[in-house]
């Protein structure tokens, strides 16, 4: 079969069961589109056929003797910051540029009970800080609907790989939209969940009270499959949520459009540098769900403004603890023939890491320094908790909140935006991580230089079915999510 790449996560699981094609098969098909087109677009930062074919060998044999789940033998690229047992994990970092993790992180554990075959690790702004993917150590990934333009970021490699069919999904890590953002970019639909909710041993920290891992795929209906295979408590993780998970494939009709009540923030629609073609395609798309059956509300969030300034504290603060361990010493990049130690501590550290990790290190250390650390991260801590009553006082009278996922389409490589800019970029998505609400992205059509479109449904706590459900739904009713760009239509 020539089209394995079109199938949904929801078909190659029935193909596979009816012995329509092997785990082998489908993982050679993603295998040899890969070498044919990643070169292109740049998504991979290590392709692993040789362990990729012994697992779908290992997934069929388990399938003959009637013992495979239902992800069994389908393959999955996983962001660079996961570790992989033997498979190098570099988190878009000369500092990882030969790590070699000794063990799996837990998604990626789980991953291989679920049966998932890995192809390999997909690209990513350095640290996850970014939103662009041009940051990686590894050179810049290319948007598959533009390859002059950038996927968005932190993701782009998740996010540009499923979005060339170079991979039926893709895990993505979240601090600050970096699911959202991407799979926006790139035409796809990605799930941030409840802070809690996806185990974080193993995925390499930026702020750990921000960070959280989940699916990005071509629609609701494929994220919910990975999510499945995702989601759940990890004795590993101390934040790890103990709570009951959903069956969120079972639950993807479980949520009436009739009578859904969207709030639309008049904030987030007044934003300066909001783009008129996502205004519209947003307005749209809101249209749509009220003609199944939605309610539309105007709500008040009033710490919008507040966002930016304060994301761009904690993130940071936490970051620069966070990044302390990689010295040189303990992990990472070691220069060559250091005087003393601190020669060595200093240039292993402006050596390993690129421009914007240390800007990031900088501001958080400063934040966090003796005499600034209440006027800064305290105060930050304070304005946090204001953002988050915030949205649960929005959650009494409605049920999710509309905006977009950014405020443009995807910018163009080297579009030399001043880091300010770029960070002004992040309005849509920061404060769900500040409140630990989970939100999803959804295609709902192109801008007039066709480029994709997202919308971005914000849930309450654990509303990951819901939100899926809507936006399965939706996409029941229209077919943005079944656009591919052109690249994804070559044939190997
Ligand atoms: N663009 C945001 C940042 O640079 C989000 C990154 C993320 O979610 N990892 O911090």
């Amino acid at each position: 079969m020539t089209d394995l790449h079109r199938l949904s996560i929801r078909e190659l699981s029935e193909g596979l069961a009816g012995s329509k094609f092997s785990s082998r098969e489908l993982t050679e098909h993603y295998l040899k589109r890969i070498a044919k087109i990643d070169a292109q677009v740049q998504s991979y930062v290590t392709v692993t056929p040789e362990q990729a074919l012994a697992q779908a060998d290992a997934a069929d044999a388990l399938r003959q003797s009637g013992m495979a789940n239902v992800l069994t033998g389908v393959p999955v690229a996983h962001k660079d910051i996961f570790c992989t047992h033997g498979i190098k994990t570099t988190a878009g970092s000369k500092m990882l540029d030969n790590f070699i993790s000794p063990y799996d992180a837990t998604v990626v554990a789980k991953g291989k009970v679920a049966g998932l075959v890995t192809l390999g690790k997909v690209n990513m702004d350095e640290f996850a800080m970014g939103s662009t993917s041009e940051s990686s150590y590894f050179g810049a990934t290319k948007n598959p609907w533009a390859l002059d333009h950038v996927p968005g970021g932190s993701s782009g490699g998740s996010a540009a790989a499923v979005a060339a069919d170079l991979a039926p999904f893709a895990t993505g890590t979240d601090t600050g939209g970096s699911i959202r953002q991407p799979a926006s970019f790139c035409g796809l639909t990605g799930l941030k969940p409840t802070y809690g909710r996806v185990s974080r041993f193993g995925m390499i920290a930026y702020a750990s009270s921000l960070d959280q891992g989940g699916p990005m795929a071509r629609s609701a209906e494929d994220c919910a499959y990975l999510m499945n295979g995702m989601a759940g408590h990890d004795d590993r993780d101390s934040t790890s949520v103990n709570k009951d998970v959903d069956d969120y494939v079972a639950n993807l009709n479980g949520t009436s459009v009739k009578g859904l009540r969207i709030g639309i923030p008049k904030q987030y629609f007044n934003v300066a540098g909001l783009d008129a073609d996502v205004k519209a395609r947003v307005e749209e798309s809101l249209k749509k769900l009220e003609e199944m059956g939605a309610t539309l509300v105007e709500i008040d969030l009033n710490m919008t403004d507040a966002y930016v300034p304060t994301y761009y504290l904690i993130a940071p603060a936490e970051a620069s603890s966070n990044l302390q361990r990689f010295d040189g010493v303990r992990y990472g990049y070691r220069c060559e023939n250091p005087v003393d130690l601190t020669d060595l501590y200093k240039r292993s550290r402006s050596e390993g890491f690129g421009p914007e990790v240390q800007r990031r290190i900088l501001i958080g250390t400063y934040a966090l320094s003796a005499g600034y650390y209440d006027a800064y991260y305290v105060k930050a801590q304070k304005v946090r908790r204001l953002i988050q009553q915030d949205f649960l006082k929005a959650f009494e009278s409605v049920d999710v909140i509309a905006a977009p996922s950014a405020p443009t389409t995807a910018y163009k490589i080297g579009a030399s935006l001043d880091p300010v800019e770029m960070y002004l970029g992040d309005i849509y998505t920061i404060a769900v991580n500040l409140a630990g609400l989970p939100a999803i992205n959804a295609p709902v059509g192109f801008d007039k230089d066709q480029l994709p479109v997202g919308l971005q449904l914000i849930g309450n706590y654990w509303s990951e079915s819901q939100l899926l459900s809507v936006v399965h739904q939706y996409q029941q009713a229209t077919d943005w999510h079944t656009k591919r760009a052109a690249i994804a239509e070559e044939t190997v």
